[in-house]
Parts: C-alpha cells; sequence; structure tokens
C-alpha cells in the first residue's frame, strides 16, 4: 500500500512497510460490527445536507412565482411534482413554501443529530477496539520489541495513532460526505436550473481542484518535518523527566533548559512552516472561489437586468435562479477548502494505520503454537542442553565475518556460527528437582539471558532446553511461565494496594494466604505498619516502599504463587546488609525443594548453592561447588578473595580481560 513519506525516521517504519491493506481493515474489519451506526451516519449525513440545500431553492421558487411573475407548476424545481399536488393561490403557495422550508430545517436538524450520533458511536466503538486489539497485541510481542523500543514511542501508537483514526473515521468521514454532497448536489442543481450559467460558476472548480492539490503535495513533507521535531521535543522531555536527579545534582538546569529551548524551538519553526503554508492556502482558495462567484454575478446579474441573454448564452434567467446560483456558489466554496483537509486526513489516518496495523501483523521470534500441551513439572529437573543465542535475529550472509573477534574463546575456535554476535555460546549444564544453582560472573557475560531463555522470553539459536524431559519450544507458553516464579532486581509494583501486587498472577488467594505468604517473605511486619496495612495504595502515586521493602512484597509474590522453578535475578542487590539478610532468610525458606536459578554479585549469598556457574562472554568458564571453585584459583576464587577482603586486587590477568571485554562492549545493559 503506497503511503505517505510522513518521517524517514519513524521508529515504526518496518511494521508499516509489513501492513497489508490498513484502511480497508479498518473501516471492515474493525468497523463491520458497527455498521448499523455507520449507514445511519452516512445516510442521515446525505438527507442532512441534501436538506441543506433546499431553502435557496425555494427561494428562488418564491421569488419567481409568488413575488413574480411565473407559474408556480412550471418552476424547474417544482415540475418533477404532479401539478395536482401543488396549491394554486399564491397565499396556499407561500404558505407551501414556508412550510417546506421550516420542515425542511426541522428535518435537516433531526438529520444532523442522527449524522452525529452514527458516525460519533462508530468511531468511538471502533476507536476502543482498535486500541485494546493493539495494546492486546503489543503485550504479547516478544521482549526484543520492547527492548528495540521507547516507551514514549510505544505510548505514541496507542494513543496518538488510534486517536489519529477516531478523527478520520470522525471528522473525515463527516467532512467527506458532506464535500461529496455539496459538490455534486449543487453541480447538479446548477446544470438543472440552468446549464449554461452553471459551466460559468462551476468554471473556478478544476482550478480549485489543481490549487489544492499542489497543496497538499507542498504541506506533507512539512507535515512530516511537525511529526519529526515533535517526537525530538517528547523524547528530551522524557528524557529529562527521568534524569532529573542527574540534571540536580550536575547543576545544569540552565544547561538543559536551552536544550529544550532548542527542539522547541525548531518544533516551532516546522509547525510555523506548515502553519504559514496553510494560512496562505485558505484566502488563494477564497479568492479562486470568489472569481466563481464573481463571474456568476456579472454574468447572471446581467442576464437578469437586461433580460437578454450575454455573449454566447440563450433564453432567459429569472431572478430567483439567479439568487439561487448565488447561494449555491457560496456554499460551495467551504466544501471544497475542506477538500485538501480531507485528503490530509486520510492519509494521516493512513499513515497510523498502517503503523497500527503493522504492529498486529508483527511476527515475533518465538513461535507459538497454541495447540501446544501443557508443561508438566515432576521433578523440576532443568537441561541446557549445547544453548547458544544472539540478540540479533539475522543470519550472516557468508561465515566470512570473524566470529570470535578476540581469540578468547575456549577449545573449538573454529565452529563457525551462522549468528553474528552470540551472547550465551554453547552453554550446556543440567539441575536436579530442588537443587539452586547460582550464575555469577562480570557484567554482561549472559547471566540474565541464560534465564530469559528458561522462561521463554526468547528462543535459544542452537540446542535446547528442557524441563523435566520436555523442551520448553513444545510446550505452552503459558503453562511455563505459569511454573515458574522471577524475583528480579527491580521489583515493580503496579499503582494498587499491598495485597493487589500480592496476589498479582494468583489472584483467587484469600486474605490468609496472603498474609501468611508476606510472612515467609518477611514483608508482613512492615505492611502491618503501613497507614492502612495490606490495603494501602503503593506503587506510582501511592505509599513509596523503600527497595527492600519492594523487594519483600515481590517475594511475598512468589511465595504465593508458589512455582516449581524461581528464578532469583540479583534479588538482594541494592539493599543494606541487613534488609539482605532479612531477604535472604525467606529467601530460603522459598528455595528449598524448589529449583532455583540465582544471579548474584554477592557472592556471599549464592555460596550455599549446589551448583554455582561462572559465565564470562556468554561461556561458562568454571563450575562446581563454592568450595570447588575456591581450590580452583580461577575467576571465582579471586572474586570471592576481592569480595571478602582476603585480598585487594585482582590479578593482572583478570584485570586486562576485564579491560579487554569492557572496550569491546558497545552496548552494555542496564
Ligand atoms: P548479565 O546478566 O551477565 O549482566 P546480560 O545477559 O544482561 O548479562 O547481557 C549479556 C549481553 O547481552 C550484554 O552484552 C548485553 O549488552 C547484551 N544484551 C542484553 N539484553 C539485550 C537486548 N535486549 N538486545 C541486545 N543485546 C542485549
Amino acid at each position: 500500500m503506497a503511503g505517505v513519506d510522513w518521517d524517514e525516521d519513524d521508529p515504526f517504519e518496518e511494521q508499516r512497510e509489513q501492513a497489508e491493506s490498513p484502511m480497508r481493515r479498518l473501516i471492515f474489519d474493525f468497523g463491520r460490527p458497527y455498521w448499523f451506526s455507520m449507514t445511519v451516519g452516512l445516510i442521515s449525513s446525505v438527507f442532512a445536507r441534501a436538506l441543506d440545500l433546499l431553502p435557496a431553492l425555494l427561494l428562488a421558487v418564491a421569488i419567481d412565482s409568488i413575488f413574480g411573475e411565473q407559474a408556480f407548476h412550471e418552476q424547474v424545481p417544482l415540475s418533477v411534482l404532479p401539478e395536482a399536488w401543488l396549491p394554486a393561490s399564491e397565499t396556499e403557495q407561500f404558505v407551501f413554501v414556508v412550510v417546506v422550508v421550516a420542515g425542511s430545517f426541522v428535518l435537516g436538524a433531526v438529520f444532523h443529530w442522527l449524522r452525529n450520533w452514527g458516525f460519533n458511536s462508530f468511531s468511538q466503538d471502533v476507536q476502543h477496539d482498535v486500541r485494546t486489539a493493539t495494546y492486546d497485541k503489543m503485550q504479547r510481542l516478544d521482549m526484543e520489541f520492547f527492548s528495540n523500543k521507547q516507551t514514549g514511542e510505544m505510548m505514541s501508537v496507542l494513543s496518538n495513532d488510534v486517536n489519529q483514526l477516531e478523527r478520520f473515521l470522525n471528522e473525515g468521514m463527516n467532512s467527506a460526505t458532506r464535500l461529496i454532497v455539496m459538490v455534486f448536489g449543487i453541480t447538479f442543481l446548477l446544470f438543472w436550473l440552468n446549464p449554461q450559467l452553471a459551466l460559468v460558476s462551476l468554471a473556478p472548480v478544476p482550478l480549485i481542484a489543481i490549487f489544492t492539490y499542489i497543496f497538499v503535495q507542498k504541506i506533507q513533507p512539512k507535515y512530516a518535518a511537525v511529526r519529526s521535531s515533535v517526537g525530538k521535543v517528547n523524547s528530551r522531555l522524557e528524557n529529562n523527566l527521568g534524569g532529573i536527579n542527574v540534571i540536580k545534582s550536575s547543576n545544569t538546569e540552565e544547561y538543559e533548559s536551552d536544550r529544550v529551548n532548542d527542539v522547541s524551538r525548531k518544533y516551532y519553526n516546522t509547525n510555523w512552516d506548515a502553519i504559514w503554508l496553510r494560512i496562505k492556502f485558505f484566502p488563494g482558495l477564497q479568492v479562486i472561489s470568489g472569481i466563481g462567484f464573481v463571474l456568476t454575478f456579472l454574468v447572471g446579474g446581467y442576464w437578469v437586468l437586461m433580460g437578454t441573454a450575454p455573449g454566447p448564452f440563450t433564453g432567459t434567467l429569472e431572478t430567483g435562479v439567479f439568487v439561487a446560483f448565488i447561494m449555491y456558489t457560496q456554499q460551495l466554496v467551504w466544501p471544497m477548502a475542506q477538500f485538501g483537509q480531507v485528503i490530509n486526513m486520510y492519509q494521516r489516518a493512513e499513515a497510523s494505520s498502517e503503523r497500527i496495523f503493522g504492529l498486529m501483523d508483527e511476527q515475533g521470534r518465538i513461535e507459538r503454537d497454541e495447540d501446544a500441551n501443557e508443561i508438566e513439572v515432576r521433578d523440576g529437573r532443568v537441561e541446557y542442553d549445547h544453548v547458544s543465542f544472539s540478540y540479533e535475529d539475522e543470519l550472516q550472509d557468508s561465515g566470512d565475518d570473524d566470529v570470535d573477534v578476540d581469540g578468547v574463546g575456549d577449545g573449538d575456535g573454529d565452529d563457525q556460527t551462522p549468528y553474528e554476535d552470540l551472547i550465551i555460546d554453547d552453554v550446556s549444564f543440567d539441575v536436579d528437582g530442588g537443587e539452586t544453582v547460582a550464575l555469577v560472573g562480570p557484567t554482561g557475560a549472559g547471566k540474565s539471558t541464560v534465564l530469559k531463555l528458561l522462561l521463554r522470553l526468547y528462543d535459544v539459536n542452537e540446542g535446547a532446553i528442557r524441563i523435566d524431559g520436555q523442551d520448553v519450544r513444545d510446550v505452552s507458553l503459558a503453562s511455563l511461565r505459569q511454573s515458574m516464579g522471577y524475583v528480579g532486581q527491580d521489583s515493580f509494583l503496579f499503582y494498587g494496594t499491598v495485597e493487589e501486587n500480592i496476589t498479582y498472577g494468583t489472584f483467587g488467594a484469600d486474605r490468609e494466604e496472603i498474609v501468611e505468604a508476606a510472612k515467609a517473605a518477611e514483608a508482613h511486619e512492615f505492611i502491618q505498619n503501613l497507614p492502612e496495612g495490606y490495603d494501602t495504595m503503593v506503587g506510582e502515586r501511592g505509599v513509596k516502599l523503600s527497595g527492600g521493602q519492594r523487594q519483600r512484597v515481590a517475594i511475598a509474590r512468589a511465595v504465593l504463587k508458589d512455582p516449581d522453578i524461581l528464578i532469583l535475578d540479583e534479588a538482594t542487590s541494592d539493599v543494606d546488609t541487613e534488609t539482605e539478610m532479612l531477604i535472604q532468610r525467606s529467601i530460603d525458606d522459598l528455595t528449598e525443594d524448589r529449583t532455583t536459578f540465582a544471579i548474584a554479585h554477592r557472592l556471599s549469598t549464592i555460596k550455599d548453592a549446589d551448583q554455582i556457574l561462572v559465565l564470562e562472554d556468554g561461556r561458562i568458564v568454571e563450575r562446581g561447588t563454592h568450595a570447588e571453585l575456591l581450590q580452583n584459583e580461577g575467576l571465582y576464587s579471586h572474586l570471592w578473595g576481592v569480595q571478602a577482603g582476603e585480598i585487594d586486587e585482582l590479578p593482572q590477568e583478570f584485570i586486562e580481560r576485564a579491560q579487554r571485554r569492557h572496550a569491546r562492549t558497545e552496548i552494555s545493559d542496564d
């Protein structure tokens, strides 16, 4: 579908390209359930506009036959009716005209009301459905989508783009029907009343069409610039508000005000550019339509005044018809002026629906088999079998590019992998049911990624992950995630009560179970001390809980869920030693008899794990228990030495490795 090139750096360019016939789907797929209101809107709109045309016609009749000389039934507009239906006396004719005019106003009001009801309810219903469907689809997309898009950009699809569709379905459709009915209706009436004068009156119409076309061509790139600059303003503001701590502590308010000023000024300029064109366009259009009006006035006036046809024209022109012509040419100007806007609205709606439907068509990397069986967790044995993974989903064109850039890779260095940047490289390990495995290693080593693969936020490129012998790709995603509990480093709380946050995902739990879980998570005490206990509102706009408190709410959530497999991603980072001790106690209870994966920087928290895996550059470089690893004299034992205060610094060899790694890291995670 050919779209408008609104914006070169549209973050949804990819989605827009893959959207197939978005406008058709908008109107037919989403509009179908609401066909009734749409039909009412369309038909009423046509009638309402047609009735708008009636008064001028009746005025012509009144002037020419009641106040003038012509026979009532011979009037062009009345000649369609049988003579017997029409009143004979002048008074009756006058009453007839007044009644019809009054009736047309009343009926017109009813139709306008129906039209408003139809178009508004249609557009609101469709807007609601599109928004919820888009959100529904969006939240099911792979994590990859979210890590590549900024929150603001996604919000803009869910709000701006959806609103754009609503505007088009309501105002756009309304203006379009008005345009069509008025232009065709008036053209028809003028030709019917006097085809010769109609040619004069309508002469500027092609000119208006050309003029509008040029305007639309010129304004499009300007709107694109506006869209892009408003995006930049939003990004800057969002970024600054997010980093307000840094701004204040670096005392850079003035600098940031200048930067905001810059982007805002650019927005002003691009917007002004578009406004300037627009405010030149409308008077221009008025001048062109004015030409039609003046020509009609000139030719028609002369015709009526002289009683004979001027120039090449023939026949007579009645005063009433002349007046109708003057009124109609006036009525034609505004719908014609809106022609550009209707096109503009359509194109914007098209661009928006391309983004929306492109998003709905988004194919994730994770293949979902809707008929997959539920996972059956018996012992909770987890097996990583030669797992490799890269965030890049593109296969390399050829094997030419050296994958193993630094040559640090161990052993089988010549295994050419088709993936550009392996984050997890041939990782294998087994965890028996109920065991705790700890993942340690430097930042960026791939620890979180190993766990994301288990949760199937991403699919492995090679190898397999099995739970009790079942490949995670072969079971239903919902049952897989239901079997796992996750406590991350930054525990997010939803705006709601403490209780709602604990029961999040286990909605049926009763108060007793909730308190039980909170006790197990060492959270009960502090929750009781909150102003309204378990009913205290927390999260954004609610009572602010400390990092450690949030963490314990998250742990209570995990306790309540009672998952088969527990994932702790630096669950005790960012808390003081005392809180850590509390959390650790609750975690120890939780991990007992449950397969647990724990990522930790502070090695003291995982030293009792049944198995410790040391990751570096996506590979397991050491494995064993705490005691075994200490004997190894490898990275682990040295890190332990530093953390326990036994040695001051890592040996040179490890520091050099870290430096090399840091120099290489292009994208660093949080
Ligand atoms: P760790 O948990 O050991 O700190 P991660 O698993 O978070 O390491 O990250 C491993 C590597 O993967 C890092 O180089 C990081 O930059 C990269 N990475 C993490 N998340 C993404 C992502 N969503 N897209 C691309 N690269 C990522």
